[in-house]
């Protein structure tokens, strides 16, 4: 089933999409893309010293599997067209966390020539932790701020992206020269 049900019309729909949104929301397996210091803060974050799995998020090694990925700091420009493609293979609804600050402006690599500056002008942030670096603790607020969004309906990104691909795919190539990618397969 797509992330939003097709036509949420009746109140059966209406229903469904809830509990749907309820089950993602207790169940989120999480893939960290280490691009950036923030990767080295995960591993606190998922072991039992904070223990994210009390909320019902774990650790997944694969996209296929996964429904949110971490982008854990700068983003090169080799490296874009790797988190593009990862993105691109997870299974919608999928979800994706900025962490510090390198991805949202730049950060302290703002005027470098090899990486990027805003995240989201390459594929959809559902939710940003400002910060160089942040804390487990930023982590923890993070995804549960996502899954009071994925709960109410408003972590959406992913529609974002299918509905304004032209736009996103414009951004990447003006970055990703010679382009081989296969097209988007949805
Ligand atoms: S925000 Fe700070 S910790 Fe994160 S990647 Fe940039 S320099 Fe590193």
């Amino acid at each position: 089933m797509n992330g939003k049900l097709d036509a949420v019309n009746s109140p059966e729909d209406k229903g469904l999409e809830i509990v749907a949104n309820w089950a993602r929301k207790n169940s989120l397996w999480v893939i960290a893309y280490g691009t950036g210091c923030g990767a080295i803060e995960v591993p606190p974050t998922m072991t039992s010293r904070y223990d994210v799995e009390r909320f019902g998020i774990t650790m997944m090694a694969t996209p296929r599997q996964a429904d949110v990925i971490l982008v854990t700091g700068y983003v090169t420009v080799k490296t874009l067209k790797r988190i593009i493609r990862t993105y691109e293979q997870m299974q919608d609804p999928k979800y994706v966390i900025g962490f510090g600050s390198c991805p949202i402006n730049g950060g302290m690599y703002w005027d470098s020539y090899n990486t990027i500056k805003m995240l989201d002008k390459y594929i959809p942030v559902d939710t940003w932790i400002a910060g160089c670096m942040p804390r487990p603790e930023s982590i923890i607020e993070s995804l549960l701020h996502l899954q009071e969004n994925i709960k109410n309906g408003r972590a959406n990104g992913y529609q974002k992206y299918r509905d304004n691909l032209e736009w996103y795919r414009a951004n990447q190539r003006k970055i990703i020269k010679n382009w081989t990618m296969p097209d988007y397969n949805w």
